[in-house]
């Protein structure tokens, strides 16, 4: 069992931990800021220190249980590690590109009302695939209500509710495809804007960022042609 520390916090760089496990390549601890990857992002990278080396961690992965995290180490490595106090350290600049892409993902949600097929979030550049129709998609349309949506700086909120109420609100789960992770009965939900004015709204275990006005410059790039009623719409950062 990992304390999934990310979860509450997605700014935490650094973090205090115990080493509970080693399985494999991989580096288990009772608590954790690095994102395994899941949901279309990708896992973190970063560096574990503890008082007489630093390991480095090239990527992040779910164990067997939901809130199980591996840190998965690049080299071989000293086995008598459990118990030991590490310092966690995620690569900061790597994640906050994926937060902002991440969160781009879920305005594109919010502003094309599709049921998702598919999604994948990169650091240039992500995409989400739509059971559209087509003719419902215009680019400049929704690049003008990216740039709004961003301008007008919406707050994003972090809530939580019961393993009941993710079953009986079908609608809070957007994604064919994907399902948010369910863990100690509760699903993590993530609403852009304010109740009186709701962006997105939807059960998600990412990490995103605390405000629209952080992605700064984000537009529709392609928008791929992937089946009848499949298209793939891909956004980047807008290089000014
Ligand atoms: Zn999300």
């Amino acid at each position: 069992m990992t304390e999934l520390i990310f979860s509450e916090d997605s700014y935490l760089k650094t973090i205090d931990a115990k080493i509970t496990k080693i399985e494999g390549n991989a580096i288990i601890t009772n608590r954790t800021i690095f994102y395994a990857e899941s949901g279309g992002q990708p896992g973190d990278s970063g560096e574990i220190r503890l008082h007489d080396q630093t390991l480095k961690i090239i990527d992040t992965k779910k164990g067997n249980t939901p809130n199980e995290v591996l840190h998965i180490v690049d080299s071989e490595f000293d086995r008598g590690l459990v118990g030991k106090d590490a310092e966690l350290i995620i690569d900061w600049e790597k994640r906050y590109e994926l937060m902002k892409m991440h969160t781009g993902c879920h305005i594109l949600c919010g502003i094309i009302e599709a049921e998702i097929t598919g999604a994948s979030v990169g650091f240039q550049k992500s995409r989400i695939d739509f059971d559209v129709d087509p003719n419902l998609l215009n680019k400049e349309e929704l690049n003008q209500k990216i740039e709004t949506i961003i301008k007008d700086d919406h707050q994003i909120f972090l809530n939580e509710i019961s393993g009941d109420e993710f079953k009986n609100n079908p609608q809070l789960v957007k994604s064919a495809v994907l399902s948010p992770p369910v863990i100690n009965n509760k699903v993590r939900t993530v609403q852009i804007g304010t109740s009186d004015n709701i962006i997105d709204l939807q059960c998600c275990g990412g990490t995103h960022c605390l405000s629209t006005k952080e992605l700064g410059s984000v537009e529709i790039g392609k928008i791929e042609n992937k089946g009848k009623r499949n298209r793939r719409v891909n956004i980047r950062f807008k290089n000014d």
